[in-house]
């Protein structure tokens, strides 16, 4: 017998590891322990609907999901069913994949209104995470404020602003749709405390935003500065490069009198409050200067009036309970990935919220290598044990067939021509599978 190894979570990263596990110790047994009934985390619940080929992943991670070694405990929460203590009493290693996808606060007076809400929540809502079906924000507002300027501000921007025709072909879930499409929403603003060099977001998503049916994108020339100066490798200076040029290209475009909505790019200001009674009326913020990579406050402010802001500033990890928790960083402590003997990290919560999906890719692979390098077999239940527990407390696990048989009823119930019509709410899911989702076989 190989090693018994859990990973917790079934992201990017949790697959990245699985999958060179398989390749350096194919005798190992691998269980993926996911707290909710579906697999792939930020994949299925936080890249945008409109970019479906970017989940194209999902086939390979599915290959992975049925290898012999692997086997998928979904609708199993590590802390709600078991502890981690529990789990590492288990197997021979336990590795952490849980990500990082709670919202980091605007952190100004006034951002905890009602009206006020975090990337993750508005994302995980329009994405249909189970978590976020109750979000209920209010859209009945001409302007929507995201603080921010990375992908995910961009990607939030785009949602608001495409067409009911531009999101046919997609899964934006139904609740979503019906309150977008319906909301007077006409201007955007993705407002950044920094300059369009500091901006986080890529070409391709910006170019994108030139593209919209019923939407100008909106640009001040004068805030873009003539090349992108400063210290920078080659490769992201190219990146500012073209990013400017798209910008310039937005600035000097004249607008479009046939759209009817706006996004605004707008740089130099930080939010320093948050305005209105028990809801947001509004948000004040502060121009800046940047000095030495540094937003600094130049003492004018100026507001925008709003029902909504979205504050799209980064994402931070809930505490893992029974963890060296860096509660700054919001990681678990690590030694490049080894955590604890036997236990090890991976992803968003080794590294912290930043990169792309494959980024999370040598994450895998190094700590597959410290699993084999570090770890020998020992006489741990493993598998079974994790089965008789489950069962001793009466959880309800999903299998990756029961997984199959929810994402075959997503995909018959999806509109012409879109992926699938995600179940939003968990009982629903549960529903799909009857009686017969029990045993994680
Ligand atoms: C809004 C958004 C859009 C993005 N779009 C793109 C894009 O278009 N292209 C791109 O390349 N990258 C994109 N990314 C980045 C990419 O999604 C991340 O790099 C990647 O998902 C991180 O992988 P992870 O496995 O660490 O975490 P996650 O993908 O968050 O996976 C963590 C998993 O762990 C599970 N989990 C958490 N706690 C527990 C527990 N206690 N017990 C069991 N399971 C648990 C979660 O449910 C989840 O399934 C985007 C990120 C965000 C936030």
């Amino acid at each position: 017998m190989g090693l018994s190894i859990a990973v917790v979570g079934s992201g990017p990263a949790a697959f990245y590891t699985a999958a060179a596990l398989i390749e350096k110790a194919p005798d190992c047994t691998i269980d993926m322990i996911e707290r909710l009934p579906t697999p792939f985390g930020l994949i299925r619940y936080g890249v945008a609907p409109d970019h479906e080929h970017t989940k194209n992943v999902m086939k390979a991670y599915g290959r992975t999901a049925q290898a012999p070694q692997v086997r998928f405990f979904g609708n199993v929460e590590i802390g709600r069913e078991l502890s981690l203590s529990e789990l590492r009493g288990l197997y021979d290693a336990v590795v952490l994949a849980v990500g990082a996808a709670r919202d980091r606060p605007l952190g100004v007076p006034g951002d905890d209104k009602e009206g006020v809400i975090g990337s993750a929540s508005f994302v995980g809502w329009y994405n249909g995470h189970p978590d976020f079906v109750d979000l209920a924000p209010n859209l009945e507002t001409k302007n929507v404020v995201i603080v921010g300027q990375g992908n995910v501000a961009i990607d939030i921007a785009r949602v608001l602003a495409k067409t009911p025709e531009e999101m046919a072909r997609f899964d934006l879930v139904d609740h979503a749709a019906q309150k977008i499409q319906s909301a007077p929403i006409e201007d955007i603003y993705m407002i950044g405390r920094r300059g369009p060099i500091e901006a986080k977001f890529t070409n391709v998503e910006l170019r994108e935003m030139g593209h919209l049916v019923n939407c100008n994108p909106v640009v001040d020339a004068s805030q873009l500065p003539a090349t992108a100066e400063g210290e920078m490798s080659d490769r992201d200076r190219r990146m500012k490069e073209k990013n400017l040029a798209t910008l310039k290209g937005f600035a000097d475009a004249p607008a479009d009198s046939a759209k009817k909505k706006r996004i605004h790019f707008s740089f130099y200001a930080a939010p320093v409050a948050v305005l209105g009674g028990s809801k947001v009326e509004g948000i004040r913020f502060e121009r800046t200067a940047v000095k030495d990579g540094r937003a600094v406050g130049t003492g004018q402010f100026f507001e925008i009036p709003c029902r909504l802001v979205i504050a799209a500033i980064g994402y931070c990890s809930a505490k893992v309970p029974e963890t060296p928790f860096d509660d700054r960083e919001g990681i678990v402590k690590n030694a490049d990935g080894r955590v604890e003997p036997g236990l090890y990290a991976v992803g968003w919560i080794k590294r912290g919220p930043s990169g792309v999906i494959g980024t999370n890719k040598p994450d895998g692979e190094a700590c597959a290598t410290q699993i084999t390098t570090d770890l020998t077999p020992s006489a741990k239940a493993g598998r079974n044990g994790l089965e008789n527990l489950l069962r001793a407390r009466k959880a309800r696990p999903l299998s990756f067939a029961d997984w199959q048989v929810i994402e075959k009823a997503e995909i018959a119930n999806a509109r012409p021509g879109a992926p699938r019509r995600k179940f939003p709410r968990v009982a629903e899911m549960l529903a799909v599978l009857g009686a017969g989702a029990v045993a994680a076989s």
